[in-house]
């Protein structure tokens, strides 16, 4: 950029203070929201084959002074970035437990970003939300994504089987999208793996992403892990998902993420 002059220079410049204004932006508001009790919880249905009870996805929204509610995808990087992703995580966590303990017939999926995950202090604080709030571990699942495990695989394995042995449920989300290795699958103590929605899209007309749909269920079966399919947004893709065995459902089609109070009875 240097060689083209001072103009572009400035301009570009410019966009970087722009760029680093928003994010103070961002990261103001996700400060506040943590002191002023400025987060809110979404629950997504999971329709689930042959299991009794309530099954949700819990996704964190910013309920924003001016700007009103906002999704995860305009905040979740700068969290990430700048570390707030751990105490915001801890708040999910704690308020999702809560609400496992005052709702017997609720299963919960908390997502858990690797950075938090992979604090030493994360199965600490799990084994104490389970001490202070009451009920079932198996009614909570944890959904991480796949990338970063793999770069940190050791330190993984060891936070997975220590979760896996506090009785709590664990998911890897996104998958397809990161750099899926077939050995890890057989190494983690997974239940459950949720096929992006990218690959749910092109169900049952795009011929490659059907093929890799009804590879990752063979493959997971074989492994003894079930499938949710997240994004599914038609009754064609319904029936086919069914009709490949894919245990659990997720999408606009049965429902959008509302607050947690449209279903939990306050
Ligand atoms: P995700 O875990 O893959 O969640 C699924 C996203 O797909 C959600 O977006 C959901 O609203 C959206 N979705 C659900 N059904 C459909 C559908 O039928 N079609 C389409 N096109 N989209 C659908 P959302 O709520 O904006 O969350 C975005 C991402 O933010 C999540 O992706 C997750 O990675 C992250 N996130 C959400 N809550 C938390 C949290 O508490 N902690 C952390 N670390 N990340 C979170
Ligand atoms: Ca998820
Ligand atoms: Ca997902
Ligand atoms: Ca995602």
């Amino acid at each position: 950029a240097k060689s083209r002059g001072r103009g572009s220079i400035s301009w570009f410049q410019s966009g970087m203070v722009e760029d680093l204004v928003a994010r103070f932006d961002v990261e103001t508001a996700l400060e506040k929201a943590l002191q002023s009790d400025g987060f809110r919880l979404f629950l997504q249905p999971k329709i689930i084959a042959d299991a009794p009870g309530r099954h949700f996805e819990v996704l964190l929204r910013l309920d924003h002074p001016e700007r009103g509610i906002i999704g995860p995808g305009s905040f979740i990087n700068v969290a990430e970035a700048t570390g707030l992703i751990v105490p915001i995580g801890a708040w999910v966590l704690e308020e999702s437990c809560r609400m496992l303990a005052e709702n017997p017939d609720l299963h919960l999926a908390v997502n858990v970003s690797v950075r938090q995950f992979l604090r030493e202090k994360f199965v600490d604080d799990l084994a104490s939300l389970l001490d202070h709030h009451q009920f079932d571990p198996e009614r909570l699942t944890l959904e991480m994504t796949e990338s970063l495990m793999i770069a940190n695989f050791d330190l993984a394995l060891a936070q997975l089987r220590k979760i896996r042995a506090l009785n709590i449920r664990l998911s890897i989300d996104d998958f397809g999208t990161g750099y899926s290795a077939l050995v890890y699958l057989k190494q983690f103590p997974l239940n459950e793996l949720k096929i992006d929605k990218t690959f749910i899209a092109g169900v049952p007309h795009d011929s490659s992403d059907t093929s890799l749909v009804e590879l990752i269920i063979t493959m997971a079966h074989h492994l003894g892990i079930s499938v949710i399919a997240e994004g599914v947004e038609t009754r064609e893709q319904e029936a086919w998902l069914r009709n490949q065995g894919c245990e659990g459902l997720q999408g606009f089609l049965f429902s959008p993420p509302q607050p947690a109070s449209y279903y939990l009875k306050p």
